[in-house]
């Protein structure tokens, strides 16, 4: 299962979507961020590895 979430990306980043960016992750993918925010449940692929099922 995917969500949309709010991690830490680049916190120097001046421009808030690069320091917190909206990515689209699975279950596995997402214990490598820091989740600032958790959203909808989604069936577009994971960002990282491309789980789509
Ligand atoms: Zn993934």
């Amino acid at each position: 299962m995917r969500k949309h979430y709010t991690v830490e990306g680049d916190i120097n980043a001046k421009k808030a979507k690069d320091a917190y960016p909206k990515l689209i992750l699975c279950e596995n993918c997402i214990g490598g961020y820091v989740v600032i925010n958790e959203g909808e449940r989604t069936f577009e692929p994971c960002a990282k590895c491309g789980a789509d099922e």
